[in-house]
């Protein structure tokens, strides 16, 4: 069945139709394997055997990830289509026949479905190779959920992204109804700061503050100070959120701890404001210390970038989109989002897009990461439509 081009082609709503079941079945054996960040060796033996199969030469990219050229060298223009294939470090705890069968991994985000609709796309593409009038990339990534800086980052190092003139991703999304798709132009998802704080003081017995340097109360203030630097310092027209999530510090009732260690995180949709947080919180940190008389080392890692949508892609996306779903399906609202993607790390270096296609029933569908999520399968036979969609579109076919 994956040699229809060679033998003359049936229309592409019937080989979709036809990839369905083989592409489930897949979806469901790489949910049942999940394999967390740059772990991902058996999928990458399942898209490189597939690929292969269609006639693809498959490379490994960033260790455990993959990209495959259509017509590589061929003059015209060369677009990418990215997937991400990695699983959560969570436990699965439903009675899905396909369910993970190991310890503290499951797919929860869907990547399981995104690499196998890349894969259908790659399908169906591989048919119509001949009459594509430049390049397509496959570009499946590893470690999108952030193990060591996350997969995108390497692969624009090991040059993913040469000769690629626009780039496209989506995300299955249950917070949006199934049926809809959801694009915007500018920031489409937050950039993330990773904070880790740690404060040394001089410990000692709890009877006796007075010769100690208390990290608890120094952090305690720290906490709530920082609470100013979003609400204070950035304008009500940019948006930031700055949590801090976890407050460790003693063992003892009786014993004042010589340290205290706060983690949390920063989001932004703009780098500039990002910057401006960041220049605060390290403000913030000095003040406190100064104050309370101990040492305070805030450690602020950059993860991930704003994900930013290029208007002409996004319009590219947003036509397309309507084309296949209908024209009231399509539309920005509910972006951005807060959450984040490394996808940025592509459309920092070439335009791009990034689109969600819908997977709601109604308000209590498991969202993405919830321990009950699943991704739906029903959005395979979408996310290959619309990828071919932007090939034909951004691409072109010859006649
Ligand atoms: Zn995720
Ligand atoms: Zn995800």
């Amino acid at each position: 069945m994956r040699a229809w081009y060679a033998r003359g082609m049936p229309p592409i709503e019937a080989q979709i139709a036809a990839l369905l079941s083989p592409l489930t079945t897949l979806r469901h054996e790489i949910h049942r394997h999940p394999e967390l960040g740059f772990e991902e060796h058996e999928t990458q033996r399942r898209v490189m055997e597939y690929l292969r199969d269609l006639g693809f030469d498959p490379k490994p990219c960033a260790t455990t990830g993959v990209i495959a050229d259509l017509n590589p060298g061929r003059s015209g223009r060369s677009l990418a289509l990215r997937a991400d294939m990695d699983c959560l470090p969570m436990q699965e705890d439903t009675d899905l026949p396909y369910r993970s069968i190991h310890d503290g991994r499951a797919h929860k985000c869907g990547h399981d479905g995104h690499t196998v609709s890349l894969l259908g796309a790659a399908s169906i593409l591989a048919g119509m190779r001949e009459r594509v009038d430049g390049n397509v990339r496959l570009i499946f990534q590893p470690a999108e959920e952030g193990v060591n800086g996350g997969g995108a980052r390497v692969m624009v190092e090991e040059a993913a992204l040469e000769g690629v003139d626009e780039i496209y991703a989506f995300h299955n999304w249950p917070g949006f109804p199934h049926g809809s798709a959801r694009v915007c132009a500018g920031p489409v998802m937050a950039s993330v700061h990773d904070l880790v704080i740690e404060l040394r003081g001089v410990g000692g017995h709890a009877s006796q503050p007075q010769v100690t340097r208390d990290p608890v109360v120094a952090g305690a203030a720290l906490v709530t100070a920082l609470q100013s630097v979003v609400s204070r310092n950035i304008s009500a027209t940019d948006a930031a959120v700055l949590s801090v999530c976890t407050f460790h510090a003693g063992e003892a009732n009786n014993v004042i701890p010589a340290r205290a260690r706060l983690t949390g995180t920063l989001r932004t949709f703009d780098t500039s404001v990002a910057a401006n947080v960041v220049d605060r919180i390290r403000a913030v940190c000095s003040g406190i210390a100064e104050s309370y008389g101990v040492e305070i080392l805030p450690e602020i890692q950059a993860l991930y970038p704003v994900l930013v949508n290029h208007a002409d892609c996004a319009e590219a996306v947003r036509q397309a989109a309507e084309a296949i779903l209908g024209p009231t399906a399509v539309s920005p609202a509910g972006l951005p989002l807060a959450a984040a993607e490394d996808f940025g790390r592509f459309t920092e270096r070439v335009p791009g897009a990034y689109f969600f296609l819908g997977a709601g029933e109604n308000s209590d569908t498991p969202g993405c990461h919830h321990p009950d999520f699943d991704f739906d399968d029903r959005l395979i036979p979408t996310a290959i439509r619309l990828f071919v969609r932007l090939v034909e579109d951004r691409v072109g076919l010859r006649p």
